[in-house]
């Protein structure tokens, strides 16, 4: 049975300065989990129950794995990564196992995080099941088992990531489980640009890069199409100046530029 990614611990992550634009929802989320991660004790001397799980709800790339990586990593958690739709494509009974051991390992692993992506793929709502999702029943059942048996004093939290969070399964949500959730919206132009300025934060910009214009004309970008749309323009800058100077050997690093037409091409790309 392959474990690689149920049981893949993070050692590089990025840090909170380099998720752009987001800083309500950092703020929100390690508020949620840090105490609960490292002071456990905390909440025990309170009499409440920490947090078991948090719902990150959002479209692609808006940045929902980026923030869990950086989560553990400043809290210094080990981070667990289980995909929903891997999970699901599992023989019978490997997907209840996988979970089972992913979730023993984080509880052996402490201070820790499990990061669910995709979690409709594995828990939409049964009753909307037919016969033949017998596979995600099973799965469904066995991930709430796994949570309810956690621990009330914090330690692991599990991080669930969907792009649709009314269609999952109604008792996912209730209180003990994931009844947290974060709502990553398409950012905003200044987010966009805070966004962009963290792609570019070592990139060499000519004078005439104008980030707040490219910010305002990308309406509906998230951030992986940002990032994406830095390395575009990185790679027209290079492919500009090889042009200018004949050919890629005679090209100087220290001249390299991105400038505003290399970014516009990054957007059209
Ligand atoms: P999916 O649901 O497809 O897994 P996601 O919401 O988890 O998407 P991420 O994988 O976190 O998205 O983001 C993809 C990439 O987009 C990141 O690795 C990063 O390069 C970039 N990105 C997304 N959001 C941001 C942000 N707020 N600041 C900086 N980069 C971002």
């Amino acid at each position: 049975v392959d474990d690689a990614t149920a049981l893949s611990v993070e050692t590089t992550a990025p840090a909170y300065d380099g998720i752009g634009g987001m800083s309500e929802e950092i703020a929100r989320v390690h508020e949620m989990v840090a105490a609960p991660l490292t002071r456990p004790d905390l909440y025990a001397a309170l009499g409440i129950e920490a947090p078991r799980g948090v719902l990150f709800a959002g479209p692609p790339g808006s940045g929902k794995t980026l923030l869990a990586r950086a989560v553990a990593a400043r809290t210094r958690a080990a981070f667990f990564q289980i995909d929903g739709p891997e999970i699901v494509s599992k023989h019978y009974g490997d997907s209840e196992a996988a979970l089972r051991r992913t979730f023993t390992a984080a509880q052996r692993a402490t201070p820790a995080i499990i990061f669910i992506d995709e979690i409709d793929a594995i828990a939409p709502a049964r009753a909307s099941l037919s016969g033949d999702r017998q596979v995600e029943r099973r799965i469904v059942a066995q991930l709430l088992t796994l949570m309810d048996g956690l621990s009330d004093r914090g330690r692991v939290i599990v991080m669930a990531a969907t792009n649709q969070p009314d269609a999952l399964d109604p008792a996912l949500r209730r209180p003990g489980r994931f009844d947290r959730e974060i709502v990553f919206r398409p950012p905003q132009p200044s987010q966009r640009r805070d966004i962009l300025a963290v792609h570019l934060a070592r990139a060499p910009l000519g004078p005439d890069a104008d980030l707040e214009r490219l910010a305002a004309v990308t309406h509906g970008y998230v951030g992986a199409d940002l990032a994406s749309l830095a390395r575009e323009a990185a790679v027209a800058a290079l492919a500009r100046a090889s042009r200018e100077a004949g050919g890629e050997a005679h090209v100087r690093a220290e001249n390299l530029r991105i400038t505003a037409a290399d970014l516009d091409h990054g957007l059209a790309v």
